[in-house]
């Protein structure tokens, strides 16, 4: 069992590495757990960065992230690439476990594992990931200039996404497995309304297809009549849902309805005092690099005075 630490952060993407930042200048000393095998968190698996503040020219996701740990290690923050496997944060010290068994403490926790997009689980997706496959479109749509896009959901998320997409691109193609949304009304009539939103319906992709490393069209399969077609555009944006990372909170944190973790807004204090939490795994409507990063700097400030409150 190791000592009593101040606060532990668990994750280590812009939420998790501000909460570092501000938690070290406060002089508390944290101990950030940043993942196995995901340690920067999920801006390490894309290209440019355009729309974070500071950076005229934008920045490679992986940069951004090397600046934000290399900021909070030069304050202090004490960074491990491990994973936490189980937590016990009931009492007034919570206990966290790395995957070699050993037990940390602390007085306070901040979560910050973000969440994880849903995939088609197609082959050549992950490769066309960034080259014209894409899961944010607040993200990437301005990189879709007069270009033609397929939008794949049903759901509010896919209708927000495809009538935004609408502005920068040729046309818009909503590809649903159903013959009818799951959105609601607001959001279906207002992509009906669009004139460049047209829609497949009660279809799937069944193939991606890349010609020189990029994104250059679909195969659909009409889940009723078995027939493929083909569907050439050169943006795909996935709008299937995310999962956020709660596996471990289960039972001990409050979720909220769609199941991410819940908290007090606009603190970032779960129902367990002393566990506050940031970032994607809180944040179903926003999912930015600067919110998660805007949430990570309340959780380490809430952490902060909670902490003088207990001496
Ligand atoms: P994440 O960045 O998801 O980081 C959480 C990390 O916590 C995990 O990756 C892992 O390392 C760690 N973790 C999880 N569980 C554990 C555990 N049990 N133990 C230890 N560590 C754990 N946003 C923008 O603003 N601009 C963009 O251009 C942009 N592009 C994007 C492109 C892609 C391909 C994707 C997927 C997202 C993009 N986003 C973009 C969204 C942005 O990346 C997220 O909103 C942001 O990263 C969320 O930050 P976070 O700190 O909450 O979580």
């Amino acid at each position: 069992m190791s000592d009593v630490r101040n606060v532990i952060i668990i994750g280590s993407g812009p939420a998790g590495y501000t909460s570092a930042l501000y938690t070290a200048r406060a002089s508390l000393n944290p101990l950030v757990f940043e993942g196995a095998v995901t340690a920067g968190g999920a801006l390490m698996n894309t290209t440019e960065v355009e729309n974070f503040p500071g950076f005229k020219e934008g920045i490679m996701g992986p940069d951004l992230m090397d600046n934000m740990r290399a900021q909070a290690e030069r304050f202090g923050a004490e960074l491990v690439a491990d994973d936490i496997v189980s937590v016990d944060l009931s009492g007034e010290i919570k206990t966290v476990t790395d995957t070699a068994g050993v037990v940390h403490q602390a007085k306070a926790v901040i979560v910050a594992t973000g969440s994880q997009h849903r995939r088609l689980g197609l082959p050549q997706e992950d490769e066309l990931s960034g080259r014209g496959v894409s899961y944010c479109a607040t993200c990437d749509g301005f990189f879709f200039r007069e270009q033609d896009i397929a939008v794949i959901g049903g759901g509010d998320t896919a209708m927000e996404e495809a009538t935004f997409l609408s502005r920068f691109a040729k046309t818009v193609t909503i590809v649903h497995r159903r013959d009818a949304l799951r959105a609601s009304k607001a959001m279906q009539e207002r992509a009906f309304a669009d004139p460049k939103i047209r829609f497949v319906w009660d279809s799937e992709v069944a193939e991606i297809h890349g010609t020189d490393g990029k994104l250059s069209g679909l195969t659909l399969s009409n889940r009723k009549t078995g027939e493929t077609s083909a569907l050439p555009v050169t943006g795909l944006f996935v709008a299937i849902g995310h999962d956020p990372r709660v596996e471990l909170f289960k039972g001990q944190l409050d979720l909220d309805d769609e199941g991410y973790l819940q908290v007090a807004s606009p603190t970032t204090r779960t129902n367990v005092p002393g566990v506050f939490a940031a970032g994607d795994v809180v944040d179903h409507t926003y999912r930015q690099a600067i919110t998660a990063a805007g949430t990570g700097c309340a959780a380490a400030l809430d952490a902060e005075r909670y902490l003088a409150a207990l001496s």
